[in-house]
């Protein structure tokens, strides 16, 4: 018999978006909710019978979701705030939509609960916000629904949980502040938990897998006293209470190590814990290592990578597995996360010649993976040695996949220290450009996009088919131009931006301008709720093909006698937002793409260009999860490649960068140290505490913290904005203020954009009048 396989999650969206576009389509009164939740079995169903045909043996189930699985977990434990609960639906569905996306309506008006990044990927959840422990209690049947409907079906499936641990550290009270965590809190929750697992031993489930993922990051002692008060009373609930059949619980674990809670979680008894052994591999393996492992635990070698699209190497993995068979009596094969992060399958990808396909390997393809590592982990060497499908995986690996581009590996070679630093300092840049630009006290601009409207959105489709030639679509776009420049001129905005209606994202406009660079058609990853990503894919040296955003530039910047920014995206923006390769390290291929965005800024700047913002929106969402590995493992390579791509210009060309959310207190000195001119970033939602922190910590950039909030159609008054900006002004100096909205407009309506920005205008004006 093989080894035990198992797969933590599988992703739910369907392999055309089926989910999305009946949900969606649910939205706009389009279809029924007996639709969505007829497609929603169906892909169940579907997602089921893939895996188990495979030979899968532990198949997940309650890892679907309409939206999100924390959001359900909220609603599992009862965690449903009064307001959404006054809104009298008569189906659960809209109470868990109006939670996710707010709600107007007859019924009421409420906003959507807030959204954050889950750990260091690009999805979201939503998090979940708790008033009363009182009022936790079990709230929900979906997990028993869902195991029972693939029972009809004759698969026993693992039901998959976020687990109590993870659950409380993400939740928040009603101020958006951390949970006070008392003991009666925590056996409301741990008592929902136990109620599960006991139902689910008497249901006949054989495995039930609780996530923790929250177990990887750095913990403090109360930490470790919640794990276990949470879990003792869970591991107790095993047998049901006839005392008859017992479920076995498997801990979960992902997005890197346990090792500081190892020994802990080992001596609790668990029946299963699943390591990460391709984000935590050096640690985890350590750790069982130095504390072996309990007898009756079965360890889940995570060796299947949920968060690339590469091939595994099937010779490293079984490595693995025989490594942590000399500790442990039992191992079982797992992905090493939910494949809810990669996309469906390659099948379709007509646009790759099979030769580059065979490399890639989306969810479909990987659970085919697991189960070919699971058979070969059991026979002996002389077998693997015969293994054709062994043979087959290692020519994957033999080093002939992409030649080296030697002219790139040249160019980093010759890099001096000298090449990482620009000249002059900060400060003297300052008054050189204050000449240079002459701009006012509090001078006004935005992120970058204007609004996308259905026909800008149509006209570049009809291009890329080739339903239109070149020139008119040319046209075109220079018409959007001149709209927008006139537009921006005529309300007084002081920079202004060309709008970006030739770029349909901010890292696949860039990469389809790259060497290196590969697409896909169909590999949609859900970001959040129904909203998918499609990353492009770094398959070789990266270098710059051609000029990427100059012509549009230099048009723009000709229309108009104000200064005119260019819009770039940065290097680790944009390797975060792609798939990297793996055979190099990704601080090699942000230096390459710092030098093909260097090689841009140079040319903009040649072309007239006097401020170019590189925007940075995804920086802060690869920091490591453990401090000790911030610096070495990140900001030690990620912050000079910023430096790299703007070291060379002239001291009186403007360098802005941006980035999404503020959430950079604790690694505020790292971002002076990108040594842009200035940063705009969003705090139109904060309480503006990342001030106090740039003023604490002397930053140097000149900030522009978001006047307002992008993310709603809403418009500010005059007024409000007036007092917004007296507000940023206590706590900064406003010779470093700049007046802008908190993130690109694409998004949004011309009808609400222009009237906002009109206002952010007058606003600027009015306080620079009474100064
Ligand atoms: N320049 C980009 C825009 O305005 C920035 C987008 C972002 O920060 N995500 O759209
Ligand atoms: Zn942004």
């Amino acid at each position: 018999m093989s080894a035990l396989t198992s797969v933590s999650g599988f992703p739910r969206i369907g392999r055309d978006r089926e989910l999305k576009k009946v949900i969606e389509a649910y939205w706009k009164g389009k279809s029924s909710l007996d639709q969505v939740r007829a497609t929603a079995k169906q892909l169940r169903a579907e997602h089921w019978k893939l895996q188990a045909d495979s030979g899968v043996d532990l198949v997940a189930s309650n890892d679907f979701s309409y939206y999100d699985q924390v959001l359900d977990t909220a609603i599992m434990l009862n965690a449903i705030p009064n307001r959404y609960r006054r809104l009298s639906f008569a189906n659960t569905e809209d109470t868990l939509f109006a939670m996710a996306r707010g709600y107007q309506g007859a019924e009421g008006d409420v906003t959507a609960l807030p959204m954050k990044k889950w750990f260091t990927t690009n999805y979201h959840y939503l998090v979940p916000e708790i008033d009363l422990p009182a009022e936790i209690k079990l709230n929900s049947t979906k997990p028993f629904d869902e195991f029972k409907e693939a029972k009809a079906q004759g698969i026993v499936t693992k039901p998959v949980l976020i687990g109590p641990y993870t659950f409380l550290e993400l939740a928040r009270n009603p101020q958006a502040e951390e949970l006070e965590i008392d003991g009666v809190l925590i056996n409301a929750v741990a008592d929902v938990y136990a109620q599960i697992v006991q139902e689910f031993a008497k249901l006949g489930a054989q495995w039930v897998q609780l996530d923790e993922p929250y177990l990887v990051l750095d913990k403090d002692e109360g930490d470790v006293e919640l794990f276990k008060s949470l879990y003792s009373a869970i591991l107790s609930a095993r047998t049901d209470s006839s005392g008859g059949s017992r479920v076995k619980v498997l801990l979960n674990t992902y997005f890197g190590n346990i090792a500081d809670i190892y020994e802990t979680v080992n001596l609790l008894g668990f029946d299963g814990i699943g390591l990460d052994l391709i984000e935590g591999r050096n640690e985890n393996l350590a750790a069982v290592e130095k504390y072996g492992v309990a007898k009756n635990t079965t360890i889940f070698a995570g060796v299947i990578n949920g968060r690339n699209i590469w091939r595994n190497n099937y010779a490293q993995s079984l490595g693995l597995v025989d490594a942590l068979k000399i500790k442990a009596d039992n191992v079982a094969v797992s992905t090493a996360s939910s494949l809810l992060h990669v996309p469906f399958s390659t099948e379709g990808e007509n646009g790759l010649e099979p030769d580059i396909l065979k490399h890639f390997s989306f969810a479909v393809e990987k659970v085919g993976e697991l189960v070919d590592v699971a058979t070969l982990a059991d026979e002996d060497d002389n077998s693997r040695k015969h293994s054709s499908v062994l043979a087959e995986n290692q020519a994957l690996f033999d080093g002939s996949r992409v030649r080296p581009d030697r002219s790139v590996s040249a160019r980093l070679a010759a890099l001096a220290a000298d090449d990482f630093v620009r000249h002059p300092a900060r400060p003297q840049r300052r008054e050189l450009q204050c000449e240079a630009l002459g701009l006012p006290e509090l001078p006004t601009t935005t992120i970058g996009s204007f609004p996308q409207t259905t026909e800008i959105r149509a006209t570049r489709a009809k291009a890329r088919k080739g339903e239109i030639d070149e020139k008119t679509y040319d046209v075109f776009i220079a018409a959007q131009i001149d709209q927008v420049i006139s537009c921006q001129e005529q309300i007084g905005l002081d920079v202004l931006v060309h709008g970006e209606f030739e770029r349909n994202d901010m890292v696949e406009y860039f990469g389809q301008h790259l060497n290196g660079y590969l697409f896909t058609e169909n590999a949609w990853v859900q970001s959040y709720g129904t909203r998918c990503v499609k990353p492009p894919i770094v398959w070789g040296d990266v270098s710059r093909a051609e000029p990427i955003t100059v012509r549009w530039s230099r048009y723009a910047q000709s229309r108009t006698g104000h200064v005119v920014k260019g819009m770039l995206t940065g290097p680790v923006t944009i390797l975060n937002w792609s798939w990297p390769r793996e055979d190099i390290s990704n601080e090699l291929q942000t230096q390459q793409l710092a030098l093909a965005i260097r090689d841009e800024v140079l040319d903009l700047e040649a072309a007239g260009i006097r401020v170019i913002q590189i925007d940075e929106a995804a920086l802060r969402e690869k920091l490591p999860l453990r401090r000790s590995d911030w610096h070495k493992k990140y900001l030690d390579w990620a912050i000079p490649a910023f430096r790299l791509v703007h070291s060379a210009v002239r001291p009186t060309t403007q360098i802005h960068t941006h980035m999404c959310y503020s959430e950079f207190n604790d690694i505020i000195k790292d971002i002076d140290d990108m040594d842009a001119d200035v940063i705009s970033f969003e705090a139109s939602r904060g309480d503006l505490v990342v001030l106090d922190a740039i003023h604490d910590a002397r930053f140097e950039t000149e900030v522009g913290p978001g006047v307002y909030d992008i993310h709603s159609p809403r418009i500010p008054s005059t007024k409000e904005l007036v007092g917004r900006i007296h507000e940023i002004l206590k706590k900064a100096d406003a010779s470093r203020v700049w007046i802008n909205p908190d993130c690109g407009l694409k998004t949004r309506g011309d009808e609400e954009t222009w009237p906002s920005l009109q206002h952010m205008v007058e606003a600027a004006q009015i306080v620079r009048s009474e100064r």
